[in-house]
Parts: C-alpha cells; structure tokens; sequence
C-alpha cells in the first residue's frame, strides 16, 4: 500500500520524487500582495484599519453570525470567550483530550481546569453521549451549579472541537448544554468551511472561534476570530480584546481588565484576499478528499469521512489503521519519502501540565490516538 500511497500522492501533486510535500502549505494566489501594499502605503499597518473591519465582515457573511471579533490568534480567541463568561480560578470546562494542546491551554490561562471526556469514534470530535453521562452520573445540583463530585469544582462551560475539519454532533451537544444550561465555546479552529445541514460550524454554541495560522485552511500569518449572534457579547469582545479604552478622542480611560488581542490591520489584509479564495481552495480540498476516499476503498485502512447531515472542508484528510504498528511503519516510511504524515496529538490527558486533570474512560480518544495519521491535504502549489 505505501509505496502505491507515495506514486498516488506525488501524481496529484504533481511532484518529483525530490520535493518534499509537506501536509498543508498556504498558496497564496489572490490579492495578498495587493492588499498588503495597501496597508503599508496607508500606514495603518496596526489594531485600526480597513481591513479588520472588511475581515469581521467577510466572517458575518461566510458563518452566518451576527457578529465577529478579530484576535490575534486562535488561542487569544479561545481565552477571551472564555474570559466573557466569567470562567476563572477553581471553575471546570468540558473538552475532548484529542485535541491540540490550545483547546486545554487556554481554559487553563483562565484559572479553571479542563475536564477531558470522550470523542465518538466516526466523527473524532466530542462525544454527546460521554458528556450526558458524565453530567448525570458524576455531578451533583446546587442552587443551579453543577459541581464534579470527584473534584469538588464548578463545571462552567462545554467546549467541543471539531476535529481535522469533520464537523461532530454539534446539534446533540447544543441540547444537552441547553438541558443543563451551560453554554457551548466551539472551537472550529479546524473547521473554516465546515457545516452541519446548512449552518456554519462555530455558530451553535453561544460563542465560536476560528484560527488563520500558518497551517490551517486559510491563513494571515497568524489571527483567529470570535463568531456569536448575542449582541452584548458581541460588543464586549470587541472593548476587552482592544484594552477595554473607552472611546474618548485624547484620554486613556479603561473600564474593566482589558486585552491586547486585536488582529493587526497588516494579518487581517492578508486574511481578507485569502478568504476571498476559500470557496477555490475548499473545492480543491474536496476533490482531493473524494480521490482519497477512492484510494482506499479496498484496502485495510479506513479514512475518516464525513457523518451523515455534515460538510467537512477536508483541512487535513485522515486515515485510520488497525493497529500502532501498522500505522508506525506508515509514519516512517512516508516521511523518510519525503511525504510528510502525521500521527493525532498525543492525548492533552497525558501531557505533563495536564496530566492530573480529570477525565472519563477516553476510550475512543485512546484508540484513535494510537491509529490515526494525517496525509498530505493542501491545495496544490505548482500551478
Ligand atoms: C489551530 C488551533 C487552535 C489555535 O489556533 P492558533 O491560531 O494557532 O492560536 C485552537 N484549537 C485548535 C483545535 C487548533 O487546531
């Protein structure tokens, strides 16, 4: 399979066998120089600028929501919505241990602690039936609070996360945070693109972020946004990520704790001729995704598609073998051809920061983190 796996890789990309080909490089065919030129030339190169403004718009219309709030990056996104609901020292957040290490780090930055459960094994992203049971079986009521019996600490919000770019059961997660009354932070860092039905990811919780790092389907260098329809939030992000000044055209007055996490005019140039693509680069993606899917149809392997009612954006295509071994030999033998693959992240349950946190069985999390690898997605380079 892997030396038919390598001709099939280099034919699409058409490549030599001396280019490397890495999993996901930005191409940057639009107007990015343009706009940049522009900025320059304007010299609003900082926080204020044409292009944040025309980039949150861009994000209102592709998502849906009523409002965005460009960051500086994904993780400052994650942070700051967790800051506006008040999430601090002592409280707990639901998320999934198959995550990048962002999902975990930003809840800690708060003061709270991540309460890792499990993912469904088609979807890879957090698992609806792991968190009812977790929060019937092993919380306790009062006063409206849900407190984890094992930690004693308040469970404050939900953070799901979907994975590569597969939207997960989002739909399911939204009622049961409902039925509980805790609000839902999506993270759809990954998932630029993705939809459950006809709704964008990243719009069915109360809040939602996205990243434009260097590797995700869309870049700006660096820069994330924050999507939610609730006015009140809307406009409180926007004050608390620019230092929380109150407008005043000389005096420095700032009303609350406030954050430099404004993207600058600069990235967001760059976000905006990219997102300008992003419909070419997602039916690139798609097609690619379809030929993988073709590729491994009879073989041992299974690829991570799509479930039913969902629209993935393919960021990075996923395959899933039977076992660590298998799945090793893969790793180095692609990488020593100089296609570059990749195993899941090591469960955020075991790094060394989080490693005392709690967590459900993770059985699922556990199985896929042994058996997943990530193969080359990006939009062609050479044309
Ligand atoms: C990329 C990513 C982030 C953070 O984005 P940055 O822009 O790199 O800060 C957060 N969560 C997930 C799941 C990601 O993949």
């Amino acid at each position: 399979m892997i030396k038919e796996f390598l001709s099939f890789v280099r034919d699409h990309y058409s490549s030599d066998e001396n280019d490397f080909i890495p999993l996901h490089a930005p191409v940057f065919r639009g107007n990015e120089i343009k706009y940049l030129t522009d900025t320059i030339e304007s010299t609003f190169v900082s926080s204020v600028g044409a292009y944040v403004d025309k980039f949150e718009e861009q994000m209102k219309l592709l998502t849906g929501a009523k409002y965005a709030v460009a960051t500086v990056n994904g993780t400052s996104a994650l942070h700051i919505s967790l800051h506006s609901l008040g999430i601090s020292l002592g409280d707990e957040v639901i998320t999934q241990a198959l995550s990048f290490v962002a999902t975990a780090n930003a809840i800690k930055y708060t003061g709270a602690e991540p309460l890792f459960l499990d993912v469904d094994r088609d979807s890879m992203s957090l698992s609806p039936e792991s968190v009812t049971d977790y929060l019937k079986n092993h919380c306790d009521y009062n006063n409206g609070h849900i407190i984890n019996r094992k930690s004693g600490r308040r469970i404050k919000a939900i953070i799901p996360m979907h994975t590569f770019g597969n939207p997960g059961r989002i739909e399911e997660l939204k009622e049961i945070a409902d039925d509980f009354q805790l609000p839902i932070i999506e993270d759809a860092a990954e998932s630029l693109g993705s939809f459950v039905k006809e709704q964008h990811t990243g719009t069915f919780g109360k809040l939602g972020i996205f990243s434009f790092n260097g590797n995700k389907t869309v870049t700006c260098g660096g820069g994330g946004a924050v999507v939610t329809d609730d006015e009140n939030f809307g406009k409180r992000l926007k004050h608390i990520t620019t230092t929380a000044k109150v407008s005043h055209a000389w005096e420095y007055a700032h009303d609350e704790l406030g954050f430099n996490y404004r993207m600058p005019n600069l990235n967001a140039a760059l976000a905006c001729a990219q997102l300008e693509q992003l419909e070419g680069f997602l039916l690139e993606k798609r097609n690619l995704a379809g030929k993988y899917i073709q590729f491994f149809e009879n073989k041992d392997e299974n690829f991570k598609n799509e479930i039913a009612n969902t629209r993935s954006n393919y960021w990075l295509n996923t395959i899933e073998f039977q076992n660590r071994s298998a799945r090793d030999q893969f790793l180095k033998e692609t990488n020593v051809a100089k296609v570059m693959t990749r195993p899941a992240w090591n469960l955020l349950s075991n790094l060394p920061m989080y490693q005392h946190c709690i967590s459900d069985s993770l059985e699922n999390s556990k199985y896929l983190a042994d058996r997943l690898v990530n193969i080359p997605s990006g939009v062609r380079w050479k044309n």
